[in-house]
């Protein structure tokens, strides 16, 4: 395989020059954001662009974590530590700040966008399984405008996603917020990726789940939605066997990857668990407790 030497460089300063410059140089170029997944590719020459196309300047318009009129919108060059500090996705969205303590180290989540956690499309990324049991869309946008795309539909395989080579990722958009939610993660050693991780989110009603969400990370070859552990949740009064029924039915819907991270079947087990204790946890946090089972000392 011919390998270039080289690449060219250009930086951006608004959304439509970042447009107009994939335009220009086609699918050989690459958006540059915080650069801690496409830096390490090119290095270990898993990727050649011919052009990096750096985003940094676009904090102005990017770099955001507000809620809208009870839409929680996070801009695509959101930091993951301004997820991580910020007080409405703390208070509102706390699966969000379950899953970034677990991201990475300080360097990454100081430095790594939301939006390239998005467009990378490691099928162990912590923020996309999040953002699935939350049931967020995200916003392209690209010479012919603006469309939107459900979070679960994104990646349509290891590294690739339904992003066309001359759009760019603006936000995600979470439409409601959860009553209850929970991340929970195992990982080798502190700052790797996922072994298994999951998120989920609950609204409910005094007596019953009146909805339930469940994404799920490194057990398949892309981010998983559990829908059939969801329909078992949905209706449903919560105690210890619903939990179990449904964490059966998600070790069922995933399809993990034999690898240095552990065995199909030992992932599978790690679904299990971490369903039931995600469950609850999330129902606690629905109920108003305060108990945090998911902080793991950090
Ligand atoms: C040591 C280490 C440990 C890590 N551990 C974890 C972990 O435990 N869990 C986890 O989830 N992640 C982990 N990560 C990955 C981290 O989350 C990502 O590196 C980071 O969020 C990607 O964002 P970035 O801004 O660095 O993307 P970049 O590296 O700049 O870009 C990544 C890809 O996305 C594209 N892209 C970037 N922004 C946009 C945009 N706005 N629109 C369209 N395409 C875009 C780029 O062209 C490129 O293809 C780890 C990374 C490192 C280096």
């Amino acid at each position: 395989m011919q390998v270039p030497a080289q690449f060219d460089y250009e930086v951006a300063t608004s959304v439509e020059e970042a447009i107009e410059l994939l335009q220009r140089h086609g699918p050989e170029a690459r958006l540059l954001a915080g650069g801690h997944s496409l830096i390490p590719m090119m290095k270990l020459r898993l990727a050649f662009p011919e052009v990096l196309i750096d985003i940094h300047e676009l904090d102005g318009d990017l770099r955001f974590v507000r809620e809208d009129d009870g839409t929680l919108r996070v801009g695509a060059l959101a930091r993951h530590k301004d997820l991580l500090e910020s007080p409405v996705v703390r208070e509102r969205y706390t699966l969000l700040a379950d899953a970034e303590k677990f991201i990475a180290d300080p360097l990454v989540r100081n430095m790594g966008t939301v939006g390239g956690s998005f467009a990378h499309a490691d099928p162990s990324e912590d923020l996309p399984a999040a953002f699935v049991a939350l049931g967020a869309e995200v916003v392209v946008r690209g010479p012919n405008g603006e469309r939107t795309i459900a979070v679960e539909d994104l990646a349509t395989g290891p590294f690739e996603t339904a992003i066309e080579p001359d759009e760019i990722l603006t936000e995600a958009r979470v439409p409601r917020a959860p009553h209850g939610s929970s991340y929970f993660k195992v990982e080798r050693r502190a700052g790797d990726y996922a072994s298994a991780a999951l998120g989920v989110a609950l609204w409910m009603n005094e007596e019953e789940i009146e909805d339930a969400r469940i994404g799920m990370c490194g057990v398949g070859s892309t981010t998983l939605r559990a829908r059939e552990a969801e329909e078992v949740l949905r209706g449903q009064k919560p105690d210890e066997e619903l939990y179990k029924r449904a964490a059966e039915r998600a070790a069922q819907e995933c399809d993990p990857p034999d690898d240095a991270r552990g065995t199909p079947e030992y992932k599978r087990d790690l679904v299990r668990v971490l369903v039931v204790r995600a469950m609850e946890q999330a129902v606690s946090r629905a109920r108003g407790g305060t108990e945090d089972r998911t902080a793991d000392g950090r």
